[in-house]
């Protein structure tokens, strides 16, 4: 455990692993967990603490985040193209903010390790037919057969070499941009996490910022205990079942030094919800004196199914989202903090509306889990979330 940590955190490993992938080989897990360990980090201890203190000033109300990338990175999709588009246009997003606030903006990516996905069911069931769920291709493929659905090991050595290559291509661009992913694969996060020499406290070395996501932030759960041990600025999704107590006990156990920059609440309520439940939850917190950074996630709450089964989500509710997060901050005066969205630089067909309809989903639905917005659609979003800012 980090010298940091203040409190008894148990190991991580001897608690539930809630999402852990029925691995069937752990001789093999092993093999490839000590090959990671071996590897070098992806990411230093002192971009971490650079991003800590960016995130900081967001946590003071004078900075915003905009963070967003797939819902799921694919290994067959790795690109420098891709990469570039993705970076220049979470850019552009960030310059639409920063004109309309005057305040400068950390641009963070889904990117460069989001290769994991919590699933709600095991099983899936197509035509009669029940196989294992895609759980990321850290994981396993995304092809509906018996072959593809098998965890395998060896992908996480993939996944490693697909980030760093990613990195590599986002440091070439001369620009500060942050990588981000759900720390869902302990195995594989701890296999990273290495000591920093000036400190001596834990990093995790994926990724500048991990998060919790909303189903693995069980305040007994592993995530919970591995995340207390790293010194990276880290987040937690926030969804409907969500308690202010549940959130004060989180901020007890993930930042108990009260560390401007540590922690994030990204919030995923749906639209219909965000206004009747974050209003408590803002306000406790903020009454604790906690300095959490506070930023709107309008994807998840807000997935719906389109004729012939596939996942969508509609501009307006994403949209009417973000406008309830803004909403409720200005009226409790706090510091409604950016924008956690689900995009791509890729001209897919995912999500309706801002110029797609339903009947336009089959032309180019290219997510292997989520659907994200294009890059018309983000822009979009970005230019009427400009307008919400107070000035
Ligand atoms: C995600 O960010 O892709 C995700 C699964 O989110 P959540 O944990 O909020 O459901
Ligand atoms: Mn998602």
């Amino acid at each position: 455990m980090s010298e940091g940590t203040v409190g008894t955190v148990p190991d991580w490993r001897t608690l539930v692993a809630h999402q852990r992938p029925p691995w069937p080989d752990q001789a093999r897990l092993d093999a490839v967990v000590d090959d990671l360990a071996a590897s070098p980090a992806l990411v230093t201890p002192r971009e971490c603490d650079t991003l800590t203190a960016r995130l900081a000033r967001v946590a003071e109300g004078r900075a915003f985040l905009v963070q967003g990338g797939d819902c799921a990175e694919r290994l067959d999709r790795l690109s420098a193209r891709a990469i570039r588009r993705k970076l220049r246009l979470l850019q552009q997003m960030s310059v639409i903010l920063t004109a309309a606030s005057g305040l400068p903006v950390v641009t963070a990516g889904r990117i460069a390790g989001q290769y994991a996905k919590p699933r709600s069911q095991p099983t899936e069931t197509v035509d009669g037919r029940t196989l294992p769920v895609y759980r990321g291709d850290a994981v396993n493929g995304s092809g509906f057969t018996e072959a593809e659905r098998r965890p395998d090991p060896a992908r996480l050595r993939r996944v490693y070499d697909a980030s760093r290559y990613t990195l590599d291509v986002l440091r070439a661009s001369g620009t500060e941009y942050f990588a981000s992913h759900e720390g869902l694969l302990l195995d594989y996060e701890e296999a990273l996490t290495r000591r920093d020499r000036r400190t001596g406290r834990r990093y995790a070395g994926s990724g500048h910022l991990l998060w919790i996501g909303d189903r693995t932030r069980d305040l007994d759960g592993a995530h919970v205990a591995y995340f207390a041990t790293v010194d990276n600025p880290i987040a937690v999704k926030l969804g409907p079942s969500t308690t202010p107590e549940h959130a004060l006990a989180l901020i007890d156990r993930l930042d108990p030094e009260r560390r401007p920059g540590r922690l994030t609440f990204i919030v995923r309520m749906g639209a219909d919800r965000v206004r009747d439940l974050l209003p408590e939850l803002v306000a406790k917190v903020d009454a604790s004196g906690a300095p959490v950074v506070w930023v709107s996630d309008p994807m998840h709450g807000n997935t719906v199914e389109a004729p012939g089964r596939r996942k969508t989500r509609l501009f307006d509710d994403i949209l009417a989202e973000v406008a309830g997060f803004f909403e409720v901050h200005e009226a409790l005066g706090t510091h409604a903090g950016g924008l956690h969205v689900e995009m791509t630089g890729e001209d897919v067909t995912e999500c309706v509306g801002a110029g797609l309809g339903f009947e336009d989903l089959h032309r180019s639905y290219e997510s292997a889990c989520d659907p994200r917005l294009n890059a018309d659609q983000a822009l979009e979003l970005a230019f009427l979330v400009a307008e919400m800012v107070p000035p």
